[in-house]
């Protein structure tokens, strides 16, 4: 079971649903108007009972019809205020309010999720593109939710990110995929595990968290590569380059994630202590016989090698892509032509059957 951060507890949104909550509006909308036309209705009464009768003078009878034509005016305009607010309340304010109170419903399912272990580690392969044998695998996290099946990282990651619950979820997910790393290589499967670093992750006390990690599950430290993206450090670099030059001493390769999309990879990348370019999926999947489009897949590859680092692609989906990568020299690939994401018993299955002679006939 998965021990989860210690946090406030939350309101229960359950006992205040967004229908509650229009329901309410409307019969407040409702009541006010009723209070509104009844002392309208008391107040035409009054005139009408005081001043129309027989010894009514015309003067009186046109303030009387003066003040009833108010009346009515007033009534119509209060009509109108209250749509108007009974629109934007609906429409805007309960909106928000839904956003908020499904982002908090998420949140809690999160926290319920981690403690009934429905959290899977996924693992895809990574191909050296020159032998075309299976040297890695990239470790990415499942929510098998009991009700709604797999859930993918890009609708739970941002929100325990901005949570804080990424540090809870991400040392899991680091002890899950070193462990089981370490049953594969004590079963004769060696291959380098990456695991994915949130920005969050990266900026709490990291170094002593995979420490801890790789003491506790006995992984060589070799064995394992941590992706981070540039906005991990891109408050503050020098901190961040501190982290690497740590990570790296303790013989942990450390490479640069989802290159390309940052903003200010290219001026500092001579700075980082980094051992791998994976060149974003966006530059990869516009590589296609009918693109014409130069494209930066290839500067980058000769800008990562003239600083000997190592260049994976991702999301490599086609042979065209592939053979591409593999022209330019690419060092390694990972995308849906060479595998998808599995979980841990159906990746030992994939890496038994492709073994050399199976990926290389690729
Ligand atoms: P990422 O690090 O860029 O991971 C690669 C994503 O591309 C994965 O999506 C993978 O399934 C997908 N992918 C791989 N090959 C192909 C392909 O050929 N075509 C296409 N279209 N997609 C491909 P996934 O698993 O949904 O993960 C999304 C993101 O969530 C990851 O992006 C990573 O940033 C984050 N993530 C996943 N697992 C973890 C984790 O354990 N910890 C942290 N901190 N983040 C994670
Ligand atoms: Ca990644």
């Amino acid at each position: 079971m998965l021990k989860y951060m210690k946090m406030k507890k939350p309101v229960d949104l359950s006992k205040f649903t967004p229908l509650d909550r229009k329901t309410l509006y409307a019969k407040i909308v409702f009541w006010v108007f009723l209070i509104i036309l009844s002392l309208e209705i008391i107040i035409l009464s009054t005139i009408y009972y005081l001043f129309y009768n027989e010894t009514t003078t015309a003067l009186w009878e046109q303030a009387a019809v003066l003040v009833a034509i108010g009346c009515i005016i007033s009534t119509v305009v209060t009509i109108a205020i209250i749509a108007v607010l009974h629109w934007y309340i609906l429409l805007h304010i309960d909106s928000n309010h839904y956003r908020s109170e499904e982002t908090h419903q998420v949140l809690l399912d999160l926290f319920r999720a981690m403690e009934n272990d429905e959290m899977e580690m996924y693992y895809q392969p990574q191909i050296d593109l020159k032998t075309m044998e299976i040297i890695g695998m990239e470790a990415l996290v499942r929510w098998i939710h009991p009700t709604r099946g797999i859930i993918l990282p890009a609708d739970f990651i941002p929100l325990a990110e901005q949570s804080g619950l990424i540090i809870t979820l991400g040392q899991w997910t680091l002890e899950e995929a070193c462990k089981q790393n370490k049953y594969w290589i004590d079963h004769g499967i060696d291959l380098k595990l990456a695991v994915n670093l949130s920005p969050l992750q990266f900026k709490s006390d990291i170094v002593h968290t995979v420490r801890d990690v790789l003491d506790q599950t006995q992984l060589p430290p070799d064995r394992l590569e941590l992706e981070i993206t540039e906005t991990a450090f891109i408050h503050n670099i020098d901190d961040a380059i501190e982290v690497m030059h740590q990570l790296q001493q303790m013989g942990i390769c450390v490479s640069m994630d989802d290159f390309g999309t940052g903003y200010s990879s290219l001026a500092n990348l001579d700075r980082f202590p980094i051992q791998k370019l994976k060149i974003d999926k966006a530059f990869v999947h516009k590589i296609s016989p009918y693109d014409e489009e130069p494209n930066l897949a290839d500067s980058i590859i000769k800008m990562g090698h003239s600083l000997k680092l190592k260049i994976l692609a991702e999301g490599v989906e086609t042979e065209y892509q592939k053979n591409y990568f593999q022209a330019l020299g690419c060092d390694e690939a990972q995308g849906y032509f060479f595998g998808e994401p599995m979980p841990a018993n159906k990746f030992y299955k994939f890496i038994k059957k492709n073994t050399k002679q199976a990926t290389k006939t690729k």
